[in-house]
């Protein structure tokens, strides 16, 4: 299997290269040349690691079965909290919750970013010159800890992550600045996330960072959710998730499920769509957005728009003007290398891009879009609660109150698996607005004590640890600081 850059730019590049790599020469993204076909049969009878060897086998074609193994075993044996990584909890006949939050940092990151540093380090021996890998990760939350907690300790490797000062949860901050392990180093920066995302795009590019670290011999790569390396692990749970409906005798071989994921940058739902093309007996997929509404536009309408205002929300992990994945699915619905070139030239120009007719005609065949406001997670979080006894992040309440739209709208009975994308004691603040509306405190502990109460449901060991661990990384960059802060920290 060979990979071609969604722009043109490049073609027959190994998975190896691709996922060293991270982006294309061009800016464009890596897609595989063609989609390979999933032979189902046998795959009902397996554990999650025996499903993810042999989604991962027909895309990874340079690794070794050996390889595979090994990176699988270690990615998800013992470092969940459940008794698979990606359990499906029904709510009713129709609908089943997919979680995918029992990982060391209680948020769906993990699913990929426990298996990429694996992939990465045989990657550097495969493509590599013999290189030290430095990662560098701007992130809004989540993306910044399951990397950090992913790359810990990984041999050849050091990660730094930088945070906006005001724009992460106090949790979420917790967990980056007590960070363990001997090859990590967490900032905040003075400014959003756009002003940390845009000094790591600054470094990634200059020649002249890349000349110095050359020197030292290390080359940079990135976590980030453009990376295939985070794309084709994802793929693995849906097609977890259906063997698992097949097991449980809630569907029959072969019957058509719907998928619901609540998104911001599109690797997870693009994910979905990679499952649907290998043969996954997928019939519609949902997608789901909080009050930045700019997906469920595109898809109603087919023109990206990005000028708009952005919004601060309670699920900020979907927060995004810029999907970036969306690039791909646009590629492998039959826009051409030019066509999706000149559409992303129209997005950093002016902001905007309208699709082809036929293209928005496919787009409507597969997707159905739709969002909610806040007020409307709120809602959405305490209805889920009141009628199933199940408690659900604001990101998971915004995917299943969509769903339920869809429903509605459609008349679709198909049996439905929501995503559920992170545990709700990440987000205990914005929960406890549906189910406690007088309760009030700053503590993140005190918090989340309060809904484990109420609830019932015990608070993740990862995050009631975060308590006892010292601050490691309590440090702040100015926006131009970036480079010195890694300079710093490099031997
Ligand atoms: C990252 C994230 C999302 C959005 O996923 P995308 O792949 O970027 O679309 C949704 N929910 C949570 C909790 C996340 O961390």
């Amino acid at each position: 299997m060979l990979y071609e850059s969604s722009r043109g730019g490049v073609a027959g590049v190994s998975s190896a290269e691709a996922i060293l790599r991270g982006i294309a020469p061009d800016g464009g993204l890596f897609v595989p040349q063609s989609v390979p076909e999933l032979d189902l049969t046998g795959l009902v009878g397996c554990d999650y690691t025996q499903t993810a060897k042999a989604v991962l086998r027909l895309y990874l074609t340079d690794y070794t079965e050996d390889e595979l193994d090994k990176c699988v075993q270690s990615a998800y044996n013992g470092r969940f909290d459940s008794h698979t990584p990606a359990p499906l909890t029904p709510l009713s006949d129709r609908l089943h919750i997919l979680e995918l939050f029992h990982g060391p940092t209680n948020a769906f990151k993990d699913m990929a970013l426990q298996l990429l540093p694996h992939l990465m380090s045989l990657a550097e021996k495969k493509a590599g010159n013999g290189s030290d890998i430095l990662i560098l990760t701007a992130t809004s939350g989540d993306t910044g800890k399951a990397a950090l907690e992913g790359f810990r300790d990984v041999p050849g490797v050091k990660i730094a992550v930088f945070y906006p000062k005001g724009g992460v949860s106090p949790m979420q901050k917790r967990q980056m600045t007590t960070q363990e392990g001997g090859n990590v180093a967490v900032s905040a920066v003075e400014g959003n996330f756009d002003d940390a995302q845009t000094g790591v795009k600054r470094i990634f590019t200059s020649p002249a960072f890349a000349e110095a670290l050359k020197k030292r011999g290390w080359v940079c790569s990135s976590a980030n959710s453009i990376n295939w390396g985070r794309l084709v692990p994802q793929i693995v749970y849906y097609v977890f998730a259906y063997t698992s409906l097949v097991r449980q005798g809630r569907i029959k071989q072969g019957q058509k499920v719907n998928f619901a994921v609540p998104t911001g940058n599109f690797g997870n739902i693009l994910a979905a769509w990679y499952a649907r093309e290998m043969g996954l007996p997928i019939n519609r997929i949902v997608c789901a957005s909080n009050r930045n509404r700019i997906l469920t536009d595109f898809l109603r309408t087919g023109v990206y728009d990005r000028n708009r205002e952005f919004f601060t929300t309670h699920s900020p992990s979907m927060d995004i003007l810029i999907s970036s994945n969306l690039e791909r699915l646009l590629y492998e619905l039959g826009g051409s290398s030019e066509k999706v070139r000149g559409w992303m030239e129209g997005l950093s120009e002016t902001g905007r891009y309208g699709v082809d007719s036929a293209l928005k005609s496919r787009l409507d065949s597969l997707f159905w879009a739709g969002c909610c406001d806040d007020s409307e997670t709120v809602d959405s979080i305490k209805d889920v609660y009141e009628r199933f006894g199940y408690l659900s992040d604001p990101h998971t309440a915004v995917g299943v109150k969509v769903c339920e739209d869809y429903a509605r709208a459609s008349g679709d009975k198909t049996v439905t698996v929501a995503v559920s994308t992170a545990s709700p004691f990440k987000f205990a603040k914005a929960v406890l607005l549906a189910l406690d509306p007088a309760f009030s405190s700053d503590d993140d502990f005190l918090t989340c004590e309060r809904l484990s109460r109420i609830s019932g449901n015990a608070i993740p060991a990862p995050l009631a640890e975060l308590k006892e661990k010292p601050v490691r990384f309590a440090g702040c960059v100015s926006k131009d600081g970036l480079w010195e802060f890694i300079e710093g920290f490099l031997p």
